[in-house]
């Protein structure tokens, strides 16, 4: 069995910014984030550490004394009000979605070896038995939740803009000195350069869930971590990844999980049923599609109209 694992960044970042104050690269939430902040320093680069690193603490499922890891056991005290307040909305997205993106797939993952690099195909009754236990799992939401929190720390520290990539998912936080857009390259999901890069304005979430972020290889086949929760296997709608863009950010993380899993006749059809994001659809093939919102430059696509 092969195993892989792709802890490369997926988005690359095409700041432009002459004037930068302060960046660092840290690992947290198993990978590499980089922070690049104008008008802040050192202080805030340690306390938006900390704030990553808390974050990490207590949603961690690989940590068994984290408290979600508690929570999942049946210890009803180990999360805190605020923290359950959070499990709330991801509640509501995983409705919004038609549960398409799942917050409870904790066991499922966990048979697939995605946590521990254990992998392996489970048998139909392990899925179905796995299926069965809604246990936690904010892996599809933390990074953008993450990256939302990061904001309203900058807000506060009267930071006055900020480009931080969490793993390859993009928060920008305010406007570039001179008025122009952000400029944000969607990673080619089969690896050389960006596909494209994408432009955005002010603070905003872009995020891209991939089918190449992590996964194995067994007789040929790509097992990929984005869970199905219909099939108890990694979702095959015929996509190779969706980033959207998002004010919100575990909004837009949540929706990438979910338009990566329906695909994307039902994504356009999801997109064309709200109103408060944009997405960019690379499927299987290789072919782009973007809602029509999105602004991208460097790659050919078709433009998806409401
Ligand atoms: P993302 O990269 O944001 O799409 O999130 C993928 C991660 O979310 C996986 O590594 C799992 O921890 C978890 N996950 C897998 N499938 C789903 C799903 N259908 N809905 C929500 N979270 C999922
Ligand atoms: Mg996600």
């Amino acid at each position: 069995m092969k195993r892989l694992i792709c802890t490369a960044l997926f988005i690359l970042l095409l700041s432009g910014c002459a004037l930068q104050n302060a960046s660092r690269t840290v690992f947290h939430m198993n990978t590499v984030m980089d922070l690049t902040l104008w008008g802040g320093g050192e202080a805030v680069l340690d306390d938006l550490e900390e704030l990553l690193s808390s974050l990490e603490k207590t949603w961690s499922v690989t940590d068994p004394n984290s408290p979600l890891s508690r929570f999942n056991r049946g210890d009803d005290t180990a999360l805190s009000q605020v923290d359950r307040l959070l499990l709330d909305q991801v509640t509501a997205l995983s409705e919004r979605t038609g549960g398409a993106f799942n917050p409870n797939l904790y066991a499922l993952s966990r048979c697939w070896g995605f946590y521990d690099e254990t992998y392996r195909v489970p048998t139909v009754q392990e899925r179905a038995a796995a299926l069965l236990e809604k246990k936690w799992d904010l892996g599809g939401v933390l990074k953008g939740y993450a990256g939302q929190q990061c904001t309203q720390l900058l807000s506060h520290k009267h930071v006055q803009r900020a480009i931080l990539s969490l793993g390859g998912n993009v928060q920008t936080f305010g406007e570039k000195p001179n008025g122009e857009p952000w400029q944000i390259g969607i990673q080619n999901p089969r690896g050389g350069d960006p596909l494209g890069i994408l432009q955005v304005q002010g603070t905003m979430a872009v995020i891209t869930s991939g089918d190449y972020q992590r996964y194995f290889e067994e007789d040929g086949i790509r097992y990929h971590h984005i869970l199905d929760a219909e099939t108890g296997a990694p979702a095959h709608s015929g996509l190779s990844s969706v980033t959207v863009v998002c004010r919100d950010g575990m909004t837009a993380d949540a929706l990438s999980t979910a338009l990566f899993v329906m695909g994307l006749e039902a994504g356009t059809q999801f997109w064309r049923e709200s109103q408060d994001f944009e997405a960019v659809f690379v499927t299987s093939g290789g072919k782009i599609y973007a809602t029509q919102g999105i602004t991208l430059t460097g790659c050919a696509f078709e433009v998806i109209s409401r």
